[in-house]
């Protein structure tokens, strides 16, 4: 078989296959026009433009294209079963549609579909369709839930605003432009689109998209049971395993270009939090101060740094402050300092015992 008729016969299987998936005719005349090097027209191109943004968004709007993408990415990542884990991130995945069902109810139209990846690199990933992976290497990495809920959360935050289909248009419509869907042509404009959402998945780079998934994330804690610092202590966790030899793992989240904006992005989280006590609480290299006085300064503790810690008693105080609790005394109770109804922080061995920061906290709420 000559090269053009292989061609011709791939296009027309390719065709039937998005046919029977989406009921609508692809143009081959278009698709064509490439495979056989004769360039594209600029109608050509346009009308590839077109099909691009209709095909996309029922990739991204229907049940089907949903399926097709979830199957996709389980085939090309692999899928854990591992119980532990799976247990785990279907737990999160209950808590925090409730939480982000609290903010945004269009997560009741299209829940998500998510899998355990069979990945090492502590990684998660949201493509469009709300299908949703996060790395075995994720659970290997971070042994407190509410780490993992954060970075779950800054991925639905990707899903519930579109970032994915934003970029994807914008990086199918490049490869159209400079004629590289010949290159891909076995999988059309179908296949290009999964392509490039299977190959661009980690592009967790745009700045703009990054800060507003962060800040979403908290958003989604507020409305569940896990701590509101979790996603500026899993940054810190991040920051720390840039130094040394971990650095490979931290950057597969945080792309090296981007790197150094873990700490930024921490530090956005927790004046995030200040606000959200009503400006009485802050977090900085691992001190808490709460109305600008000195609470406390965590010690390294359950294979957490001190400053990782310290963003945990932060939103642990945010939330009490919030939700009024500081208008009761600070107390301890079965080893844990209290303030109203809120847990504040249970100190570790090395850290100063709970009456005197319940003492101090009440010297100085
Ligand atoms: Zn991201």
């Amino acid at each position: 078989m000559d090269w053009k008729k292989k061609l011709l016969s791939t296009v027309t299987a390719v065709t039937f296959g998005v046919s029977i998936l989406f009921g609508a005719p692809v143009a081959q005349a278009s698709l064509l026009g490439t495979a056989i090097g004769i360039g594209t027209t600029l109608a050509e191109g346009n009308a590839m433009r077109k099909q691009v943004k209709e095909l996309i968004k029922k990739f991204n709007e229907t049940p089907e294209g949903q399926q097709a993408l979830y199957q996709q990415f389980r085939e090309k990542f692999g899928v854990d079963d591992n119980i532990e884990y799976n247990e785990k991130l279907d737990r999160i995945m209950a808590n925090l549609t409730k939480g982000v069902a609290a903010v945004d109810p269009t997560i009741n139209d299209k829940p998500y579909k998510y899998f355990v990846a069979a990945q090492d690199d502590l990684n998660a990933a949201c493509t469009m369709a709300h299908v949703m992976m996060v790395n075995r290497g994720t659970f290997k990495a971070l042994p407190n839930e509410d780490e993992i809920a954060a970075i779950v959360g800054h991925e639905m935050g990707h899903g519930q605003k579109n970032h994915a289909v934003k970029g994807l248009e914008k990086q199918v419509n490049q490869r159209i432009t400079s004629g590289l869907l010949g290159a891909t042509i076995g999988g059309g404009i179908a296949g290009l689109i999964t392509d490039v959402a299977l190959n661009h998945t980690f592009a967790h780079k745009d700045k703009k998209f990054e800060t507003e998934a962060d800040s979403l994330s908290v958003d989604y804690l507020v409305n569940t049971s896990y701590n509101l610092g979790a996603t500026a202590a899993v940054m810190q966790r991040f920051v720390e395993m840039s130094i040394g030899k971990e650095r490979s793992r931290a950057e597969a989240f945080f792309k090296p270009s981007d790197h150094p904006d873990s700490a930024r992005r921490r530090d956005a989280c927790a004046k995030k939090l200040f606000e959200y006590s009503g400006k009485h609480v802050e977090a900085k290299d691992g001190t808490i101060k709460v109305n600008k006085k000195t609470f406390m300064k965590p010690v390294a503790a359950g294979n957490m740094s001190g400053a990782e810690r310290s963003y945990f008693v932060l939103g642990n105080l945010a939330r009490a402050y919030h939700d009024g609790q500081n208008k009761h005394e600070a107390t301890v109770q079965n080893g844990s300092v209290m303030l109203g109804s809120q847990i504040i922080v249970t100190p570790a061995e090395g850290d100063e015992d709970a009456q005197v920061l319940a003492d101090r906290l009440n010297s100085i709420k």
